[in-house]
């Protein structure tokens, strides 16, 4: 038997993996662990012989041999090298892990199979979250794999369509709140108890656990620790996940190193950003966040303090950019690379480039960014201003020469 239990990050007392529980008695957040030491038999050569997904690396997943589990096939996303975009960025060995080949097009789903299993073995009567979209759409997909009842609730004003449709088609129950991200949250955690419903947000340790493995396949495929690994912060679930992966990876001797973890934030939704650059001792919530990038328009991240120890402890950095900057990257992953992403993944891709415009980052070093969701997702008009079709009368002439005259621009 594998020892997994949870462990509060801040008073490091521990509760049983059965347990249902988002926070410490002394409010700190939970984290599941697993008695890494106990573990045998893991080397790449065993992970390498099995299909490139989530569950290849299941030995360091909090699940037993023989445990049922829920999946769609998550993970094993392409690790793209991307040498025209790097050369945009001045980077020299530049790549792009593309967790928009997710089965819903997010990283959320690495999350969400080991969440909803999870949920299936405590036997709890129904899942829900809060969304900016991603989340919503990826538990609503699991939910109707595991046939369990699903609710979320998403923000009405900014919900990205694709997101928006997917959660409805997948089957969830889904409510529209006249609010923000940050108050849809608080308002699930405050009822999900007492109405007896599992929450699925990032809070939920289970699901940093699915997550952890963005940091397995990127070692796995590029065959060594990156320098510096990018991503998109909103709610700081994903940093805290993936370097939670790259710390365990080494404590089983699978790497001997670990990377410098970079957050990049909106200048319009900078509460983590601001809290790094300021050496804040606690976060200042934004209360109107606002950015284009949707999924991480939040203003009061509930794991700021996992983010704050992975960005302490891999002496890592922060940014944040401007929703053109945002705008300028998704279009060069696109148009450069053939790489649609969705304006939050884009802003990881913006933030290398000013931070190895300031000199921060080591243009000479592997850097990888995290492209964490589709372009399909989000097919807002404001990201193409500029770019609008050619509207032509079905006329042959008038075709010819616009062929002609596109061909020679
Ligand atoms: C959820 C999400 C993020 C933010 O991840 P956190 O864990 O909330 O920090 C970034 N990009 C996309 C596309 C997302 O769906
Ligand atoms: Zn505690």
């Amino acid at each position: 038997m594998k020892k997994v239990w949870q462990e509060c990050i801040e008073c490091h007392s521990t509760y049983d993996a059965d347990v249902i529980k988002y926070k410490c008695d002394c409010g700190g957040l939970l984290e599941v662990r697993i008695d890494l030491e106990s573990l045998d038999g893991i080397s790449w050569e065993r992970f390498r012989s099995r299909s490139f997904n989530v569950w290849r690396y299941f030995e360091l997943l909090p699940f037993e041999v023989g445990d049922s589990t829920v999946s769609l096939y998550e993970g094993g996303t392409p690790l793209y090298k991307c040498e025209r975009l790097g050369k945009w960025l001045g980077a020299k060995d530049f790549y792009i892990k593309y967790e928009g080949m997710n089965p819903t097009g997010s990283f959320k789903d690495r999350g969400m199979c080991v969440g909803i299993t999870k949920a299936l073995k405590l036997g709890v009567k129904g899942v829900a979250c809060a969304s900016t979209g991603n989340t919503a759409a990826s538990l609503a997909a699991y939910s109707a794999r595991a046939r369990i009842p699903c609710i979320v609730i998403v923000p009405k004003q900014t919900v990205a369509l694709g997101k928006l449709f997917q959660a409805i088609m997948y089957g969830a129950k889904v409510i529209r709140l006249d609010g923000t991200f940050d108050e849809a949250l608080s308002l699930v955690w405050k009822v999900v108890d007492e109405v007896g419903i599992y929450l699925l947000n990032s809070i939920n340790p289970w699901r940093i656990e699915g997550q952890k493995t963005v940091a397995f396949e990127i070692t796995d495929q590029l065959g060594k620790v990156p320098r510096y690994v990018a991503l998109p912060v909103g709610n700081c679930g994903n940093i805290a996940a993936a370097w939670k992966g790259f710390k365990e990876m080494e404590v089983v001797g699978l790497t001997d190193c670990v990377p410098s973890m970079v957050g990049i934030q909106s200048e319009g939704a900078s509460p983590f950003v601001d809290l790094v650059k300021n050496g804040l001792e606690t976060l200042r919530p934004v209360e109107a966040p606002n950015t284009i990038a949707s999924a991480i328009r939040i203003g009061k991240p509930v794991n700021w303090k996992k983010a704050l120890l992975a960005v302490k402890e891999s002496n890592g950095l922060v940014a944040k950019v401007s929703d053109a900057e945002i705008i300028e990257a998704q279009r060069m992953l696109a148009s450069l690379e053939g790489i649609g992403v969705e304006p939050a993944a884009a802003a990881s891709v913006a933030g290398v480039k000013k931070l190895i415009e300031n000199g921060e980052i080591d243009a000479d070093e592997t850097i990888v960014c995290i492209c964490t969701g589709n372009m399909l997702k989000d097919p807002n008009p404001e990201l193409i201003k500029g770019l609008e079709p050619i509207d032509v009368a079905p006329d042959l002439d008038l075709i010819r020469n616009i062929f002609t005259s596109l061909l020679n621009q």
